[in-house]
């Protein structure tokens, strides 16, 4: 049993119009006119597939082929928004991949014991409402459902006013549900897999995630008359935690990787001494133990940075998560499922956020990865080969149908 690939390459052209931009990349942000126009698309063909489709209270779309035996389903999924002007594989390539999965057990006239379905989830990117994740969130009981609909976009609209504009505020309660395992097949983001001439990365868990902020606080003063020697600049003290930040993760190892990707400058004006800088730092790795190594390294690079240029600071460790582990029995599924196909693969782990990260919390979950040319995505040039995507989306169905069990 194997997927059609032009079946699936039209899919993807296809859909891909729906908020296309002229560069080739995509724009569709979440229940906007065009997410209405890409999710209609996509009822309409898992319809076409012979799915009873429903739509939940967070707009989320469900479609479920029937199985042999009353048991709870395989569920495929992703999520349908993008970023804007980015690219027409986050997140749209897995919804196709789980729709092409179901179209060639159709194909096959595969009978499986528990059902298989696919879900579409809503608002995962986070581009017009925080947070992200927000469809599954709410699912995994995570994030409360009014919380969600009084979500604000920039221009102060209601997500939940905007469901319902769109025609997507749906009626099946958006909660927990038994499931026999969730998969979702994912581009990297990461340019491990093509480094490594690999077409697919069987995902075994998400890294922990912990999110500090720094207060620096320094003496604000003229640029012209303060000489160097009675200088405290907040951002001279900020640019030597920058340097040590990147520093942390060569000292700590492994996969670490740091960042330093905000900074709120006062007064940032050409003609005054930094007296205050707020900046964030991002730290990443798949050990809990080597974040907090890194943590213990990062209240060294503050204290010392601060010392040197005499200026006082406030640091808050405010957001941890723990890394994510996939199921063992879905892991495997996945892995027999790429072996059986006899094509290059490893173990891997992903670096970003997904809707498979909520879904983890209630079920059996596993992920496929397929490259990301190189290792870019979230932008218009986001690219993966077709052949690629192939043997990602045999994995997929492989995978499911083995863990559906034949009947
Ligand atoms: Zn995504």
């Amino acid at each position: 049993m194997r997927i059609n690939r032009e079946r699936l390459q039209d899919s993807m052209e296809r859909l891909g119009r729906i908020g296309a931009t002229p560069r080739g990349g995509l724009t569709r942000l979440a229940l906007t006119d065009e997410d209405r126009r890409g999710r209609d698309l996509l009822v309409e063909w898992m319809r076409g597939a012979g799915l009873a489709v429903s739509v939940d209270q967070m707009g989320n779309i469900l479609g479920l082929r029937p199985g042999a035996d009353a048991l709870p389903p395989v569920l495929m999924g992703s999520h349908a928004d993008s970023v804007p002007t980015g690219g027409t594989y986050d997140g749209q390539l897995g919804v196709l991949c789980a729709l092409e999965a179901i179209r060639s057990l159709n194909d096959a006239r595969t009978e499986t014991r528990h059902p298989v379905g696919m879900v579409i989830f809503t608002n995962e990117e986070g581009a017009r409402f925080q947070p992200a994740m927000i469809g599954s969130g709410v699912m995994a009981g995570k994030i409360p459902l009014e919380d969600a609909y009084n979500a604000r976009d920039r221009d102060g609209i209601r997500l939940g006013d905007e469901l319902e504009r769109i025609g997507y505020l749906g009626g099946e309660p958006c909660v927990p549900r038994p499931m026999r395992a969730y998969l979702e097949l994912h581009i990297e983001q990461g340019p491990i897999l093509e480094e490594q001439g690999l077409p697919v990365g069987v995902v075994e868990g998400i890294v922990a995630i912990a999110w500090s902020r720094l207060t620096l606080h320094g003496v604000q003063d003229h640029a012209g008359p303060t000489p160097m020697r009675i200088r405290h600049d907040a951002l001279v003290a900020a640019a030597e935690v920058v340097r040590g930040v990147r520093e942390i993760s060569r000292q700590v190892g492994g996969d670490m990787v740091s960042t330093v990707g905000r900074l709120d400058v006062v007064p940032n004006i050409p003609n005054a001494i930094p007296g205050r800088v707020v900046m964030s730092i991002d730290l990443r790795d798949p050990d809990d133990t080597r974040i907090t190594r890194a943590l213990g390294a990062l209240d060294r690079v503050v204290r010392d940075a601060a010392r040197r240029e005499g200026v006082q600071y406030e640091l808050e460790h405010y957001w941890r998560v723990p890394r994510t582990d996939f199921h063992p029995d879905v892991i495997d599924a996945v892995e027999r499922a790429v072996g059986s196909l006899g094509c290059g693969h490893r173990r891997i782990f992903s670096g970003a956020g997904h809707d498979a990260q909520y879904m983890a919390a209630i079920a059996p979950t596993g992920m496929v990865f397929v490259p990301s040319k190189a290792g870019r995505s979230h932008c218009e040039e986001e690219f993966t080969a077709l052949d690629d995507i192939e043997h990602g989306a045999n994995t997929l169905l492989l995978a499911a149908a083995d863990l559906a069990q034949p009947a």
